[in-house]
């Protein structure tokens, strides 16, 4: 998975919690703010009120220190003011009071000096403190406020208009007069009215107000894109077919648990399970009658696996699953299960499922980062699965295959061959090498059959068994047949210039030339063109070619004799339908299976069937070619039965072209 998408996957499934914790820390800290905004709202408002208090006391002060009254009368002025003082000497002694005389609470002092003013603030309320000089503001303690305005809530009148008093805070001043001595101590009252506190509640309020409204905003937008993720995810993750999970999500979520580091010394198998003749029973049945039995598979699946394996489907009827894997054995017993319940879904229909399992063991092919994890990519695993799964792919039949490594191997080869072929064919890399064919009665060469051989500069020597079958799969059997026509009828022209006695020689054609109806007149071409007599070139055609198009087939026959060119069956007795081919073909030839020759159950039944097969042919006006003959007593049986020729190692290996010539 491309390392962007990765990351933009991760970022859609990761919970969002966070946002909702500081949604939630932000409410917090901005309401601490306000109520420190409110809280100095409400002082300023209580300093406005104290500064008053504050200029009245000065006025006493003034008026005592101004000393032209007698002092009794001084007293009488100041105790007029109906505030409480006191006045007291150098030594402490109390010259005058009027109630309360101590500038301070008893469970503490808390006093400030100021510096300008040569005067000192005492405070005994623990709701309001002075901070400094007086002019330089106090500082509200909410808390206690609330606990002062409670113990009087009941008797309050609740009204705007109000001037009744719910909080006091008496601050003490101390003066100390000009002659340096005397001290003059007088309390200002501060109160705070229920208008004062409604003010303050009201502001505090709305404020507070303010601030949910943002925050269940802020909340809403949290959770609108957190359901707007989910959904994101379920568009990305979902499989709208079987409403299970896609491909994408088993990516995803299958590389986290391989690639996770407490994962590393656990092993997994990734299996691809594939519905075989999906679209096939689509086209019986219906598309939706087909998606109706995707759903059900996929149900059934989900249910064959434990918690921390997964399940998703692939493309068309193809599903894939994450397993836990301890061995083998057990590994391929758990699947050929599931198999065994996922036929088990119609009564009507044979389903069969063909599962691939591939290996994961991170400790041995996950490279490990430096952060502990392990690089690997499910996706490859699962194309390991799928791979071997392939290699059931010749059957319907329901089956499990486990990936090893000549899998692999095979499937390199494949590839390499592919990538290869066409400059191997335009270099010639190509050969042709003929294995003789001899009378069994004379010894002589009456025959060969041309086989091919890839010389590889990087291969060397490769058997066509090891190339044809990818060519036929891939196609470009065509080309290599033809061009096996054109090098042995160039090769045959090229002998009969220099005179020597050729004898014919076989080409095989492969089936997938079939399907072309003017063949005959291709083969014609190419080897006219070389100028070769087209009696000394004769045509094989395998057994399995016979099935497909009998009509097709017999017109290809009757081009090619038209032509002048033999035609034989090749491999006659491996397949089973021969003989009901050999009665409708014209054939020329008989080849003789090697299987025939193989390991004789010593009862003689080979030798009744071969030399039956022989006397068929005969009747036919066919004559025959055994194959693979390796052994005297072999050849003396054929020869004894009539047999034409006989191609084997008893004679002679296919041999290069030089080799055989010396032979001719
Ligand atoms: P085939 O046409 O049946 O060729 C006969 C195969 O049997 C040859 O294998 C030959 O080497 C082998 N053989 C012959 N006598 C003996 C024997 O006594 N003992 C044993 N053990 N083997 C013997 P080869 O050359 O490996 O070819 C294998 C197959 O590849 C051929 O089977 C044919 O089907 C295919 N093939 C080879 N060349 C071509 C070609 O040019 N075109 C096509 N379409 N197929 C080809
Ligand atoms: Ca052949
Ligand atoms: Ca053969």
């Amino acid at each position: 998975m491309k390392k962007s998408k990765e990351i933009n996957y991760r970022k859609l499934t990761r919970n969002n919690v966070w946002v909702g914790l500081v949604a939630f820390f932000a409410a917090v800290c901005i309401h601490v703010v306000f109520l420190l905004a409110t809280s100095i709202l409400l002082t300023y408002v209580a300093e406005s009120k104290i500064q008053s208090e504050i200029d009245s006391i000065r006025d006493m002060v003034a008026l005592y220190e101004e000393g032209n009254v007698p002092a009794d009368e001084v007293y009488a002025l100041l105790d007029k003011k109906g505030r409480e003082y006191y006045i007291t000497d150098g030594d402490g002694r109390i010259l005058h009071s009027k109630g309360q005389i101590e500038a301070f609470d008893s469970d503490g002092s808390i006093s400030w000096q100021s510096f300008n003013d040569n005067v000192t603030y005492y405070s005994n309320s623990k709701i309001g403190f002075v901070k400094s000089g007086v002019g330089d503001g106090m500082v509200i303690n909410l808390l206690d406020v609330f606990k002062e305005v409670r113990g009087k809530i009941s008797e309050v009148d609740f009204n705007i208009e109000s001037d009744e008093t719910m909080v006091t805070m008496p601050i003490w001043q101390e003066v100390l007069l000009s002659d340096g001595q005397t001290h003059f101590y007088a309390k200002a009252s501060v109160n705070l009215t229920v208008k004062d506190l409604l003010i303050w509640l009201v502001s505090y309020l709305t404020i507070s107000i303010l601030i949910a409204i943002v925050i269940i905003i802020l909340i809403i937008a949290a959770i609108v894109n957190h359901v707007r993720n989910r959904r994101t995810l379920a568009v990305l993750f979902g499989d709208s077919v079987t409403g299970g999970k896609n491909i994408n999500w088993f990516i995803y979520y299958g590389n986290q648990i391989i690639r996770k580091k407490k994962n590393r010394d656990r092993k997994y198998a990734v299996v691809s399970i594939e519905l075989v003749k999906y679209n096939l029973y689509c086209v019986c049945h219906s598309l939706s009658a087909g998606e109706e039995l995707l759903r059900a598979i996929n149900e059934c699946l989900s249910k064959n696996i434990m918690k921390k394996e997964l399940c998703a489907r692939g493309t068309s009827a193809e599903f894939v699953l994450l397993l836990k894997y301890t061995d083998e054995a057990r590994i391929q017993k758990r699947v050929s299960h599931i198999i065994s319940q996922l036929e088990k879904l119609s009564a009507e229909h044979k389903f069969g499922f063909q599962a691939g399992i591939t290996i994961v063991d991170p400790s041995k092919t996950g490279e490990v980062l430096k952060n502990g994890r392990i690089h690997m990519d499910i996706k490859r695993e699962f194309n390991y699965a799928k791979v071997a799964a392939g290699a059931l792919s010749s059957t319907d039949e329901s089956g499990v295959a486990l990936l090893d490594d000549k899998m692999i191997e095979d499937q390199k080869w494949v590839d390499t061959v592919c990538e290869k072929l066409q400059s191997a064919l335009d270099n010639e890399e190509f050969v042709v090498y003929y294995q003789p064919k001899y009378d069994p009665r004379t010894d002589k060469l009456t025959g060969a059959e041309a086989l091919i051989r890839w010389q590889s500069p990087e291969y060397g020597l490769v058997p066509p068994g090891r190339i044809i079958p990818i060519f036929e799969q891939n196609g470009f059997i065509t080309q290599i047949d033809h061009y096996m026509i054109r090098h042995v009828a160039r090769d045959q022209k090229k002998w009969l210039d220099e005179g020597k006695s050729c004898v014919p020689v076989s080409v095989n054609v492969s089936r997938a030339h079939f399907a072309e109806d003017d063949l005959a007149d291709q083969i014609c071409a190419l080897v006219d063109a070389e100028g070769a007599p087209h009696e000394l070139i004769e045509i094989e055609l395998t057994e399995s070619a016979f099935f497909d198009d009998k009509k097709a087939m017999l017109n290809v026959i009757a081009g090619l004799k038209k032509c002048g060119f033999a035609v034989s069956m090749d491999d006659f007795g491996s397949g089973y339908s021969s003989l009901n081919s050999l009665k409708d073909m014209p054939l020329d030839v008989l080849k003789l299976d090697a299987e025939f020759f193989r390991g004789d159950g010593g009862d003689g039944r080979a030798q009744i069937v071969v030399s039956e097969a022989i006397r068929l042919a005969k009747n036919l006006n066919m004559r025959t070619v055994a194959e693979g003959v390796e052994v005297k007593e072999q050849v003396d049986f054929l020869a004894k039965e009539g047999c034409d020729m006989i191609q084997g190692y008893y004679y002679a290996k296919p041999m290069p072209a030089e080799e055989f010539v010396t032979r001719i």
